[in-house]
C-alpha cells in the first residue's frame, strides 16, 4: 500500500513478511553469505546483481531498519551507520574531498563542529560557519567556486535554534548544491526536511528513534533530488567511473535516486567499514516503533516543563521553540509537527555556579551525554559535550556558560517539574 500514515510506517515500515516468516525482524548475525558460484559472486561485486556478500558493506536486518527510516523521510535510499557522526562525516565525505570546501550552520552539535572544523580540515576540508539568522547576502558570501554542499541542524543540538530550512534549501540551489539536514532532534515525525527542499538527511538514530538508550547508531537518507549530472565537474565521483570499483559511474547505473548511497556503501562504507550491527539495527527498530507515540509524550512533557520554568523567578532565560515569543516560535511552528521538542535549555540566575548546584540537586533527571532519551536526563555544555569551544565559538553556537540543557523523558511532567522545583529551591 502506498500513502500510509507516519504513524503506519513507524510501527510496519521497512520489513513485511512472507507467509510463515517471522513478524519481528529477523536478526541476520553472520558476516557472510553462502552462494553456489563463483559467477554468482562476481556479479555481485560488479554490482550486476542484488544480494548480500559482507556485513561491512551491507546486512538485511540493517537495510529493513534503513528502510523503514528511508520510508519515514520519504527518500528513495538510505543506509545505516555505526553512528550519528559516521553518518555526518559520510554524508560530506561521498561528495567532497581534500581541496573542496563546505558551508555550514554555525548552530551544530558540538561533535559535528568538531568532526568539521578539525578533523575533517585536517583531512584538506575547508568549512566555512555562517549564522542560522544570517542574511541570505551573508550566507551566499561563504560559497566559493569548490564549495560542494550547506549543512545545517533542524533543531540545533544544544542552542536549540530552528532552521529555516525552506530558506537554506534555496541558498543552496541558487549556488548548485545540495542542503544536508541533520534531523536528530525533530526525527521525521516532527519535521521531514525533503517536503522543504533538502536533499540528504542525517540522523543520529541514538537519540529520538532508538529513545531507551540501547544503542549508539546513524542513519543517512537520500531524497533522490539533487540532480549530480548537472554538475559532472562539481561531483566526479558520483558522475565519473570509480575506478575503486569496477569502473562504475554511480549516477548512469543507479540513478540520480540511487547513486549517493550506492557509492557511499560500495566505496565509503567498504573502506571505512563503520557499519551497524545486526542487533543494535534490530534494538533501533524497536524504539521506531514507537516513535511516533513517544515524540508526542516527549514535546508535550517539553512544552510543560519550559512553560514552568519560563515563569520561576530563579530562571534568568529559557530557550523552547514552542514558547510564545521564543525567537524560534514563528520557524517551529511553521517547521514542527509538535513546535518544539523534548529538550529545553535555560539559564539559572546566578551563572555558572548555580548551574552546577541546580544540577547536582535534581533527583529525578540525571547528569548524562545523553538526550531524547526515556528517562530526563540533563547536561551543562560549556563543561562537557562543548569544553573544546572557547567562548566566541560557544556564543556562534548559541551557547552560554550558564546554558543547561534539559532532555525531558516520558515521566509524568508533574513529577519533572516538582523535581526541577525543589532543586531550585535549595540553591
Ligand atoms: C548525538 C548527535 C550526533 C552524533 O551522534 P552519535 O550517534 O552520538 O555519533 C549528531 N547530531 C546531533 C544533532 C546529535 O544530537
Amino acid at each position: 500500500m502506498k500513502n500510509l500514515n507516519r504513524d503506519t510506517v513507524c510501527v510496519q515500515g521497512g520489513y513485511t513478511p512472507g507467509n510463515g516468516e517471522p513478524r519481528q525482524i529477523p536478526i541476520i548475525q553472520s558476516t557472510t553469505f553462502k552462494y553456489d558460484t563463483s559467477e554468482h559472486m562476481g556479479k555481485l561485486f560488479d554490482l550486476e546483481a542484488e544480494g548480500y556478500f559482507y556485513t561491512r558493506l551491507q546486512n538485511p536486518t540493517n537495510d529493513y531498519v534503513a528502510k523503514k527510516i528511508c520510508e519515514l523521510e520519504g527518500g528513495t535510499a538510505a543506509m545505516l551507520t555505526s553512528s550519528g557522526q559516521a553518518a555526518s562525516f559520510m554524508a560530506i565525505f561521498n561528495i567532497a574531498s581534500a581541496g573542496d570546501h563546505i558551508v555550514a550552520s554555525s548552530a551544530i552539535y558540538g561533535g559535528t563542529y568538531n568532526l568539521f572544523a578539525v578533523t575533517m580540515k585536517r583531512m584538506g576540508i575547508d568549512f566555512t560557519f555562517v549564522s542560522p539568522n544570517a542574511s541570505d547576502e551573508e550566507i551566499e558570501a561563504a560559497f566559493r567556486p569548490n564549495t560542494k554542499a550547506l549543512f545545517g541542524e533542524t533543531i540545533a543540538n544544544p542552542a536549540l535554534v530552528v532552521l529555516d530550512i525552506e530558506r537554506f534549501a534555496s541558498i543552496a540551489h541558487k549556488n548548485g548544491v545540495p542542503l544536508i539536514i541533520d534531523n536528530t532532534f525533530a526525527t521525521p515525525v516532527n519535521c521531514r526536511p525533503f517536503e522543504w527542499g533538502a536533499e540528504i538527511v542525517i540522523h543520529s538514530t541514538t537519540k529520538y528513534i532508538d529513545g531507551h538508550g540501547a544503542s549508539v547508531g546513524g542513519c543517512i537518507v537520500d531524497s533522490g533530488k539533487f540532480d549530480w549530472t548537472k554538475y559532472p565537474d562539481k561531483y566526479p565521483g558520483l558522475c565519473t567511473p570509480d575506478e575503486s570499483y569496477h569502473g562504475v559511474t554511480y549516477t548512469e547505473r543507479f540513478g540520480i535516486e540511487g547513486a549517493f548511497i550506492t557509492k557511499a556503501t560500495a566505496q565509503l562504507m567498504r573502506d571505512f567499514g563503520c557499519i551497524q550491527s545486526p542487533q543494535n539495527a534490530f534494538y533501533i527498530n524497536l524504539g521506531l516503533e514507537s516513535l511516533h507515540v513517544r515524540m508526542k509524550r516527549h514535546c508535550e512533557n517539553g512544552l510543560a516543563v519550559a512553560q514552568h520554568l519560563n515563569n520561576h523567578e530563579k530562571i534568568a532565560w529559557v530557550r523552547y521553540s514552542g514558547l510564545e515569543g521564543d525567537e524560534s516560535y514563528e520557524l517551529g511552528k511553521k517547521y514542527l509537527e509538535y513546535g518544539g521538542c523534548g529538550v529545553v535549555s535555560f539559564g539559572v540566575k546566578g551563572g555558572r555556579k548555580a548551574a552546577e548546584a541546580f544540577m547536582a540537586n535534581l533527583k529525578i533527571a540525571a547528569i548524562e551525554t545523553h538526550v531524547a532519551d526515556a528517562r530526563t536526563c540533563t547536561l551543562h555544555p560549556a563543561n562537557a559535550t562543548h569544553r573544546q569551544m572557547n567562548d566566541e565559538e560557544l556564543a556562534a553556537a548559541g551557547i552560554t556558560p550558564d546554558l543547561i540543557r534539559y532532555s525531558c523523558g516520558l515521566e509524568a511532567a508533574e513529577d519533572l517539574i516538582a523535581d526541577i522545583d525543589q532543586a531550585l529551591a535549595a540553591i
